[in-house]
């Protein structure tokens, strides 16, 4: 049997009869924490690796199962309101002045099988800002809700976006085209439906680098400038400014949030609840085994088993943004993804000094609810709404609560196997390693310590006096501490200890180093987007420069590489980055 996560089994890419294909499931040694040795594969499937896709925007095939399948809003004008007994409405984006692409991801350009050089073409601009669009397009926003810091925020829907089409490509791989901050839909409420520079850079970046970073999460095809300039406070402190404004295009199999049932259930629309879920289940959840599938019609047992799915994925989610510091700042269920995919980059931030209790975000300064620590019972949090709005559908509690158990059981294994990877463990023994991993933690938050380095560092341990018994600014975890005044005699024993108990693990385990490096080089990142190196491009961007983001992006896209040539973008946050704004805290300005 294939482990459900396929954490123990890798396939190759071989060639046969002149096509590509997968091999036979090949073993993986050590059979531990795999996840970090090798790109999991869901099904086999045949591939063809097309070394330079070919396709021009014009052969971009549209289906558009959302506008074709689910009921649109009667209403064809443009003004804000309240819409019921509809999944969308069909809307225009508001023409720009001057679009001019900014950046674009090759990678994603391959995912839609296009030509690399559609990028070049003036209409590739005024394609992705909105301007124009291609024949088979349906731009429309969809309608959803959620809850907001806890609270039922009723009717929000896509205020910003606008989704150009579903394409499907050769390989039957479906993706949404949306375009984010091109003008005004029914659902921009007092808002102006359009994004800036600076916040349009941050999702660019950071979508790409968490793909890279092996994180579930929605892409970004291309960034462009609009041309125009966007009046925002961004203190909110009363000093509204001009700043440029921009257009990004994400890409995913489908957008659809948490909030999108939430809506139909508190608008009590139970018939098209059911529409909408069916919809989802056959469109974007096609490998899902369901009970009877044969069968007419979804059941409410195979409603369980996908609810269950869906708690499995962002468990996922969640711990590999916990493997890797990220904390993604608003976490409302209007920004949880259906597919567990990490989805609207707001005020999101990066761990430097390793703090379970920071938050990104200015307005959750109070609060603190999104704060890293707190995120994997967010999740669950939020995974209870979404239960309520499908009860009325299934009507039994159990198969809901089994979904909400298993969430907290495969984030438990996820986490742990994470843990494992990052201390180049064989596996984690929980009788060992809780208290082995919880102490760390205490370690890390006990002086400020960069969660990125520290692990990195961690990766080269071996047992020679620099390590067990110097200070620990002179061991090759040195670099990972932020204030030298901290790293006192009481910090270098309790250090000390913590190591050679980590030494005594890993001797059980007799991992050769060389493995044992490699292993957690998979889990620990080098490369992170820092808040000061995404400020960097940012301000680079806003002053005409823009090939540091495109270096930025370059960068990131090996993070667990070593790039001798860039060792600054692994460097720990300066001192002048500690308190400057977009460096430390964002707000939700953008
Ligand atoms: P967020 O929490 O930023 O994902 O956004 C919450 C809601 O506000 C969503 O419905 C967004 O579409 C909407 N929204 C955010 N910014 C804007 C904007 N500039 N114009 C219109 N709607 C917006
Ligand atoms: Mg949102």
């Amino acid at each position: 049997m294939l482990d459900k996560y396929n954490l123990h089994y890798y396939y190759k890419i071989v060639k046969k009869e002149g096509e590509y294909t997968y091999s036979k499931p090949q073993i993986q040694y050590p059979l531990v924490h795999l996840k970090y040795m090798i790109t999991p594969v869901k099904k086999k499937r045949k591939i063809n690796l097309m070394s330079t896709p070919s396709l021009k925007l014009a052969d971009l095939r549209f289906d558009n199962s959302f506008v074709t399948q689910l009921p649109a809003d009667p209403i064809k004008e443009n003004y804000c309101r309240q819409v019921s007994g509809a999944c969308y409405s069909l809307t225009n984006s508001t023409p720009c002045s001057k679009p001019a692409l900014l950046i674009h991801s090759d990678e994603v350009g391959k995912l839609l099988e296009l030509s690399p050089s559609v990028f070049r073409t003036e209409e590739f601009a005024q394609i992705f800002s909105g301007n124009e669009t291609l024949p088979g397009m349906q731009p429309h926003a969809t309608c959803y809700g959620g809850h907001q810091f806890g609270n039922w925020a009723g009717q929000l829907g896509d205020g910003r976006a606008i989704t150009l089409g579903e394409t499907v490509t050769s390989q039957k791989n479906r993706y949404s085209l949306q375009l984010k901050g091109s003008g005004m839909t029914p659902y921009s409420r007092t808002a102006d439906g359009r994004a800036v520079l600076r916040s349009s850079v941050r999702e660019f970046l950071c979508s790409e680098a968490m793909h890279h970073l092996g994180v579930p999460t929605t892409r970004a095809l291309s960034l462009v400038l609009t041309g125009d300039e966007v009046m925002r406070d961004m203190f909110y402190d009363g000093n509204a400014m001009y700043e440029p404004g921009a257009v990004v295009c994400r890409v995913a199999p489908s957008f659809t949030r948490f909030g999108h049932f939430q809506l139909l259930a508190a608008q009590e629309e139970h018939a098209l609840l059911k529409k909408f879920l069916d919809y989802t289940i056959t469109t974007d959840f096609p490998d899902l085994e369901l009970s009877h599938p044969k069968k007419a019609g979804l059941t409410a047992e195979d409603y369980g088993l996908w609810f269950k799915e869906v708690c499995d994925r962002t468990a996922t989610m969640i711990s590999e943004w916990m493997r890797v510091g990220f904390v993604h700042g608003v976490m409302n269920t209007d920004n949880m993804s259906i597919l567990g995919l990490t989805i609207d980059y707001g005020p999101y931030g990066w761990l430097e000094n390793y703090d379970p209790n920071w938050t990104p975000n200015t307005t959750d300064a109070g609060g603190k609810r999104y704060r890293y620590g707190q995120q994997s019972q967010v999740a669950l949090w939020n995974l209870v709404q979404l239960a309520n709005a499908l009860y009325p559908l299934i009507n039994d509690l159990k198969p809901l609560e089994d979904g909400l158990a298993s969430y907290q059981k495969t984030y438990e294994r996820q986490w742990h196997s994470a843990l494992a990877g990052k201390l180049g463990l064989k596996s984690f023994v929980s009788s060992t390693d809780v208290s082995l991993t919880d102490d760390l933690f205490q370690l890390l938050s006990e002086v400020e310590t960069d969660m990125t380095i520290f692990f990195r560092k961690l990766s080269e341990f071996n047992s020679t006096s620099d390590w067990l018994t110097t200070s620990a600014l002179h061991c090759p975890l040195g670099s990972a501490f932020y204030v030298e005044s901290q790293i006192d005699d009481s910090y270098n024993q309790k250090l000390s200890s913590w190591l050679t108990r980590y030494k005594t693990r890993l001797e059980s385990d007799g991992l050769a180093p060389l493995v044992r490096k490699e292993i957690m080089n998979k889990a620990n990142p080098k490369y992170v987007i820092r808040n000061y190196l995404a400020q960097l491009a940012i301000d680079d961007a806003a002053a005409g420069n823009f090939s540091t983001i495109q270096k930025l992006l370059d960068v990131l896209k090996n993070p667990y590489n070593e790039q001798p040539e860039q060792e600054e973008y692994a460097a720990r946050r300066p001192e002048w980055a500690r308190h400057r704004a977009g460096c430390s805290m964002l707000s939700c300005s953008s």
